[in-house]
């Protein structure tokens, strides 16, 4: 029996006329003495070398000829040369291996240019989103006052994009799944440029004139004695007390690559 491939592979063949050891043509009267046990889905109909109709189909068998060459054919003759119970293990086969493409040509869709995505984001945007929040939620705990912690909107985009990109390597992923991933996806993208369009609007709200403002009114405020140089900001409760800082994380945003990436989105 010709093993011109790998029957073992699951993988789905869809050009079976290009597979080594297949013949166009077989002889008048040259009978088949088997079937491989991997079938075809051809992409384009392709003809059965044995009936006189030739019967056209896109999902086939390999039949094995006598001097160990392969021959493309369709189902009624494929039952012919190895009986109903062959063949429908044939078939089994083939479909399981064109629900896997299905799938991978799904999650394919669904994940294309996400990982660029996350990567421009993890290089800066998220850092600079979680570091602006982390600063003001520091100054509204220590100072109170009335300032707003815009949302973390950059960090719940991406982690819809990551359960995105762990949906499609479940087990149970199938084409089924795709619709509401779509539109999570999405929501998740829009969150994240709308994040990105307004990090550096969101950036001066910790520049220095931001932070010197609200401590001027927190200083009117409570009477505290505060000090701001643009990096450390000291403060005393009462005049006599011990001085205590906060480091202001110095932050540079840069949204230029990210939104490249985004546009294309
Ligand atoms: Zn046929």
């Amino acid at each position: 029996m010709g093993k011109a491939f790998n029957v073992a592979d699951s993988f789905l063949i869809r050009n079976p006329l290009g597979q080594p050891g297949v013949v166009q043509e077989v002889e008048a009267g040259v009978r088949p003495v088997d079937l491989l046990p991997t079938g075809y889905y051809a992409d384009n109909e392709v003809r059965c070398s044995f009936c006189t109709q030739r019967q056209a189909h896109r999902r086939g068998y390999f039949a094995v000829l006598p001097d160990g060459a392969l021959a493309l054919c369709g189902n009624c003759c494929a039952i012919k040369i190895a009986g109903k119970e062959t063949v429908g293990a044939i078939d089994r086969r083939r479909n399981l291996a064109a629900s896997g493409l299905k799938r991978k040509e799904a999650a394919d869709r669904l994940t294309a240019g996400l990982p660029a995505v996350m990567e421009a984001l993890e290089d800066g945007p998220l850092h600079a989103e979680a570091t602006i929040r982390k600063t003001l939620q520091k100054l509204h705990d220590v100072f109170g006052g009335s300032g707003y912690v815009p949302d973390a909107m950059i960090s719940h985009g991406a982690g819809g994009l990551k359960s995105v990109l762990k949906a499609v390597t479940n087990d149970n992923f199938s084409e089924k799944d795709v619709p509401a991933l779509m539109q999570k996806k999405a929501k998740a993208i829009s969150l994240i440029k709308s994040g990105v369009e307004m990090l550096p609007e969101r950036r001066r709200l910790i520049s220095y004139p931001a932070i010197g403002e609200f401590l001027k009114e927190t200083h009117a405020r409570n009477g505290w004695v505060i000090k701001w140089n643009g990096q450390t900001i000291e403060y005393r409760k009462v005049p006599d007390a011990e001085p205590r800082t906060i480091f202001i994380e110095p932050l540079h945003v840069d949204i230029r690559r990210v939104k490249a990436i985004l546009s294309g989105m």
